[in-house]
């Protein structure tokens, strides 16, 4: 724990905005703890609809200054940000292992990520560019230029604590704009480590805040403050819903990264192996905790059998424990209400029918650890059919033809990650083209890089984060008619 607790230099026990650390004005705090061994990691403040209105007024008194540095001085400052977080990628991931749960080896990949689209946005900085239309009336001339929106409100979820805050962070700043982040309350020191990461890039106070605390309160003053002109969300759907109502009121820009319930297709001309391979880590990446993560496996029928002896040989080979120790693949899921909601789709599907062939129950190490399992026999009327399980549960539907795979995979609300394995390429390109999702992974199961556009269709939200897409949120268009000419 010693060895650990030095490791821990990016822990900041206070809240940070216009360049201050602060307590909440209560003085009160909230515990954070290790889900992999529930021991106490520290405390954070307890902010609420006060605090964040100050957080929200120095974003607003920092605007105008940052706005009109030049994209190149903002690109130079995002890039040494990039060069802190790369340069720290231990202590981050430490950081990141003990109050997450996930691998280090993980931890430290989204940390390296977090740095992707930092760098990633420090470019498409310097490529925002305007529009001169060519005018119906002489004597005149159409412009179009892009401005920042203003004060972005971010609010993050635990699974992925430091990369969901980089991927709104790096194009807010990158276009211009100051932003007030507020991160997950069972991982907040990945959150608060932006704010000590800022400092060191010598970002200007106010220019990025970040506030723990009541969710409701804080997200409440974000939505409805006028002075907040966009909100940022990833989380589950229902409170990316709210957020959206709640921002209503005062018309502000809306991203939402919401919930999935991805599909997982295996035709009989699939590469088994290749198929395995995507399988685990669609699956089972972060324990099963990703809004991509592979909720439902639609198999057919021809290779049903073979894909399934072998998805059970490799969810019993992965090694489960602490993060934190040497080849550990499966972290401990973030809480007992995850561990629940697993037990709960398990135990459903089992009650109409469906049979467990590897795991099923909560892991010898006790905790929130949960054993990766495997169930066949799974049918529409389940559960875990209609929503996400957000655990290391991997359900297998058969089926006899392509329409009938895509009917299923298209029977949700979700629109987020479908994935699909073929060796037919007329049918890779219909099936891709046929399913409603905001991304398809073609004989892939990991597609999230910072150069493609991440986002959802249906109800799994709106807008996109990371490539050229990805800076549009933060930008209005202005149209200027230059007369008199
Ligand atoms: P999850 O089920 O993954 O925790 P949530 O949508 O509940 O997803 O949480 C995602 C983020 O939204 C977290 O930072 C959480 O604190 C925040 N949150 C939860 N409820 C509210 C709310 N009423 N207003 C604003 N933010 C909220």
């Amino acid at each position: 724990l010693d060895k650990q607790s030095q490791k821990l230099e990016f822990k900041r026990e206070a809240a940070y905005f216009d360049g201050q650390w602060i307590a909440a004005d209560s003085g009160r705090t909230t515990p954070v703890t290790n889900p992999a061994t529930g021991e106490l990691l520290g405390t954070v403040p307890d902010c609420g609809q006060a605090e964040t209105a100050r957080a929200i007024a120095a974003a607003d008194a920092a605007f105008p200054a940052w706005r009109a540095r030049t994209a190149k001085e903002r690109a130079k400052i995002l890039h040494r940000l990039a060069d802190i977080v790369e340069a720290n990628s231990e202590a981050l991931g430490v950081l990141l292992t003990v109050e997450q749960g996930k691998s280090l080896a993980e931890a430290k990949g989204e940390v390296m990520f977090s740095a992707a689209y930092v760098r990633w946005f420090a470019e498409e900085a310097q490529r925002v560019y305007g529009d001169v239309i060519p005018s119906p009336w002489p004597g005149r001339r159409i412009l179009v230029t892009k401005e920042p929106v203003g004060v972005v409100g971010a609010i993050t979820p635990w699974n992925f604590p430091s990369s969901m805050i980089a991927r709104k962070l790096g194009p807010a700043l990158a276009a211009g704009c100051t932003i007030v982040i507020k991160p997950a309350a069972q991982t907040p020191y990945s959150g608060l480590a932006w704010g000590a990461l800022c400092e060191m890039a010598g970002i200007p106070a106010g220019v990025v805040n970040v506030l723990t605390g009541s969710a409701s309160a804080i997200g409440g003053e974000l939505t409805s403050n006028p002075a907040v002109r966009k909100i940022t969300f990833t989380g589950s759907t229902p409170i990316g819903k709210l957020l959206v109502e709640q921002s209503a009121k005062t018309l502000k820009k809306v991203s939402m990264e919401l919930g999935g319930n991805a599909p997982f297709i295996v035709f009989d001309d699939a590469d088994v192996d290749r198929a395995i391979e995507g399988a685990m880590i669609a699956k089972y990446r972060n324990s099963g905790q990703t809004c991509v993560c592979t909720n439902r496996f639609l198999v057919q029928s021809g290779i049903h059998d073979r894909f399934v002896e072998k998805l059970v040989a490799a969810s019993n080979a992965l090694k489960v424990g602490n993060g934190l120790d040497a080849g550990v693949q499966q972290g401990p899921l973030i809480d007992e209400k995850a561990v629940a909601k697993v037990e709960e789709h398990l135990a459903d599907a089992i009650s109409k029918g469906a049979k467990v062939v590897a795991g099923g129950k909560r892991h010898k190490l006790g905790g929130t650890f949960f054993e990766p399992t495997v169930m066949t026999g799974v049918t529409p009327d389940m559960i875990v059919a209609r929503d996400e399980t957000f655990g290391p549960l991997s359900p297998v539907f058969r089926f006899e033809t392509e329409e009938e795979a895509v009917r299923m995979a298209n029977d949700t609300e979700f629109g987020l990650a479908s994935y699909f394995y073929t060796r037919d390429l007329a049918r890779a390109f219909r099936v891709s083209e046929a399913l409603k999702y905001g991304m398809v992974g073609v004989n892939e199961g990991l597609i999230t890089t910072e150069v493609a556009p991440f986002g959802g269709v249906k109800e799994s939200g709106m807008g996109k984060e990371g490539s050229k897409y990805g800076i549009e949120d933060y930008l209005d268009s202005k149209y200027v008619c230059m007369g008199g000419l």
